[in-house]
């Protein structure tokens, strides 16, 4: 079997906007502890590296200078940033982009660490064609606006180093977070040698507020930016649906050399920031589904970054099963009892999960007894199916 590489250091916890802020650094130890508890950071297939920072140059491919000098001036000096004009903050110090010291660095870890995960992968010799690394998935920073908790684009930049490397690469980037991956389709919207396609709640009921179907791309990229919006409530079985009827006919299409997947977590069911219906099971339904798509569709190269998700008894077991699915690996349904002390310890004010894969029935129910809303969801899948038979398909 192919060996899968795993990018992760405790520096990653100091991308920390304060206590009070949705994107809580915890989530990423209780993702490691629960990974570590089932055993799987012990897999035989399993490389465990460290990150390196990502350089000014790497930052430089996607980001604009200035916005680089003043991630690293505020950074140094949080406290510069009060009293100053929008023209000079570029998005940093707002409710959601709040400063802080060490800012830069932090954000040059996370970015680090998706570069990491490519070159693992882009690496020949090395035998891994996977790497996961829970911290990227910064998707909505653009190239001089922090934006939606991201300060750099990890993703942008990762895939750029790749078009630099080996031009003659084409990469495809598909996004399953819960809000449209924004900053990613913005940076390749005239690329055509890097197709994006992001499957998130309808913007018109959820940040960032765009990612509709007529976001195409533009010149030479026109017809490479692709946008699934899905109604509010679309649960596990219409969304692994459009899924298993949409993605493979895409891949086949565009020929990826290599499949580039945000895994925001934040589609589930009880997100505090999002209206989506998904459970952990549905969620492992679709790692299952890509690792089958990547096998066959992008030569078998997978680089897989985290994103959102604001429960912190959902991602830690969202990112698990996404990790088994590349390894292979099943799990018991019950989660070990080491982890669930861990995280009573921690006290977190959400129900203790016990079952690994969730199911998400009882809100299932309720919107196939609202018609409305029932309607509405298979009427969007609808236009989803038309849009990718009469435009998608033909444009690429
Ligand atoms: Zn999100």
């Amino acid at each position: 079997m192919d060996k899968v590489g795993f990018v992760y250091s405790e520096d990653f916890f100091k991308y920390n906007f304060g206590e009070h802020h949705p994107l809580q650094p915890i989530r990423l130890e209780l993702t490691y502890k629960l990974m570590e508890s089932y055993g799987l950071l012990k897999n035989s297939n399993l490389v465990i590296r460290k990150p390196v920072m990502a350089t000014p140059e790497d930052l430089s491919l996607v980001h604009a200078l200035e916005y680089i000098d003043a991630v690293r001036k505020y950074s140094n000096n949080p406290q510069d940033i009060v009293g100053k004009h929008q023209r000079e903050t570029f998005g940093l110090g707002s409710l959601d982009n709040p400063v802080f010291p060490g800012m830069f660095e932090a954000s040059s870890m996370a970015v680090g660490a998706s570069i990491t995960a490519s070159e693992l992968v882009m690496d020949e010799s090395n035998g891994i064609n996977t790497a996961f690394n829970i911290a990227g998935g910064l998707h909505h920073a653009m190239r001089r606006l922090a934006h939606g908790f991201c300060i750099f684009n990890d993703v942008s930049i990762a895939i750029q180093k790749i078009r630099v490397k080996y031009p003659n690469l084409k990469v495809m980037y598909l996004d399953v977070d819960c809000h449209h991956g924004d900053g990613v389709q913005d940076t390749f919207y005239n690329d055509p040698d890097v197709l994006t396609l992001s499957i998130h709640q309808d913007g018109h009921t959820l940040f960032p507020g765009t990612g509709f179907m007529e976001e195409r791309g533009k010149d030479a990229g026109k017809g490479y930016s692709i946008n699934f919006p899905v109604y509010p409530g679309t649960y596990d079985s219409v969304y692994l649906d459009m899924f298993k009827k949409h993605i493979p006919r895409i891949m086949v299409a565009f020929k990826p050399d290599v499949l580039v997947t945000q895994l925001g977590a934040d589609t589930y069911f009880g997100d505090p920031l999002t209206q989506m219906g998904l459970s952990t099971s549905g969620h492992y339904r679709m790692y299952h589904l890509i690792r089958n798509y990547v096998k066959q569709y992008s030569k078998g190269r997978w680089i897989a970054v985290g994103g959102g998700g604001y429960l912190m008894s959902a991602v830690p077991r969202s990112w698990t099963l996404a990790l088994a699915s590349m390894l292979d690996v099943d799990l018991p349904n019950a989660i070990p009892d080491d982890w669930i002390q861990f995280y009573e310890q921690k006290h977190i004010d959400e129900p203790t999960p016990y079952e690994l894969r969730d199911n998400n029935y009882r809100a299932e129910e309720q919107i196939l007894k609202n018609p409305m809303y029932s309607l509405r969801i298979e009427e969007r899948l609808d236009a989803i199916e038309k849009y990718v038979d009469e435009e998608v398909l033909p444009n690429i």
